[in-house]
């Protein structure tokens, strides 16, 4: 039976990609966001129709609000409302804080926490209106911990726990929860292009759990979030980082 509609921002790779086919399983159809990666978006697609869902891939580019606002409308024309909504669409860098530009801290802050605070405010009317939904945004361990050289990736990161623990209180009384993931290292695209193999390791000594996550790690968290198991939870920021913190 077909749960709803989730929309998932960044879907195309990693950790979005991976939520989108684990809400899928749900029996939510999921609207694939992608920015770039067009043919990943429609592989994410073709494994969401293997698992017997649907959905569809909707491109945009979350800092775009005009783009934002059009994929919100997407979802509504064909679903008639939004029951999940997560907002997992990143960029890191690493730089130096006296060499970060006041293009990189833009694109950090309209990318990261724009995108956040553009698909909420587009998503909640309809939330709104029928009294329910799940809002999950993905951080990071760095938005509490800080990350040297990422100063304005863990800015943002913090400003999405911020962002999630204040709009939870305030769409409580609409039946909308909020809640935040802050993954630790996780085995995607984006550690791969940040790192090379031996910092890698060193990252996988320094977690507990002895390896790396990996993005279903975190896709089973936002499922968490996202089914009857979390009604009554809201506000919360869940670390999956085997340990890591
Ligand atoms: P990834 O493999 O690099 O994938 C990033 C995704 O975000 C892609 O689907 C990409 O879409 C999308 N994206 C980037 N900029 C976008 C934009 N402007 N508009 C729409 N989509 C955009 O990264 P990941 O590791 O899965 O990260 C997902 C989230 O987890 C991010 O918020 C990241 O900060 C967070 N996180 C990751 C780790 C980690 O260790 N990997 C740790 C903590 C937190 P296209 O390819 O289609 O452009």
């Amino acid at each position: 039976m077909i749960k709803g509609c989730a929309v998932v921002t960044g879907a195309s790779r990693g950790i979005g990609a991976a939520t989108a086919l684990e809400l899928s399983k749900m029996g939510y159809e999921v609207i694939i966001n992608y920015n770039n990666s067009k043919e990943k978006a429609l592989a994410v697609l073709d494994k969401i129709k293997q698992n017997g869902s649907n959905g569809y891939i909707f491109k945009c580019d979350v800092s775009n609000r005009k783009e934002v606002d059009e994929t919100i409308d997407f979802a509504l024309q064909k679903y008639g409302r939004i029951a999940v909504l997560v907002n997992n669409a990143g960029i890191a860098q690493q730089k130096l804080f006296t060499d970060i530009t006041a293009d990189d801290w833009s694109r950090m802050v309209n990318v990261n926490l724009g995108g956040v605070f553009n698909f909420c405010q587009s998503a909640l009317p309809s939330m709104i209106h029928f009294k329910s939904g799940r809002i999950i945004n993905i951080s990071s361990i760095w938005g509490s911990e800080g990350a040297s050289c990422e100063v304005h990736y863990s800015a943002v990161k913090a400003g999405i726990i911020g962002l999630t623990k204040a709009l939870s209180k305030e769409v409580a009384p609409s039946g909308i929860t909020v809640n935040c993931i802050a993954p630790g290292c996780i085995m995607t695209d984006m550690l791969t292009h940040d790192f090379d193999e031996n910092t890698i390791n060193e990252l996988k000594e320094e977690t507990p759990l002895g390896r790396l996550g990996t993005a279903e790690d975190v896709a089973k968290a936002a499922a968490f979030f996202a089914g009857d198991s979390a009604n009554f939870i809201t506000g919360q920021v869940l670390g999956v980082d085997g340990g890591f913190r």
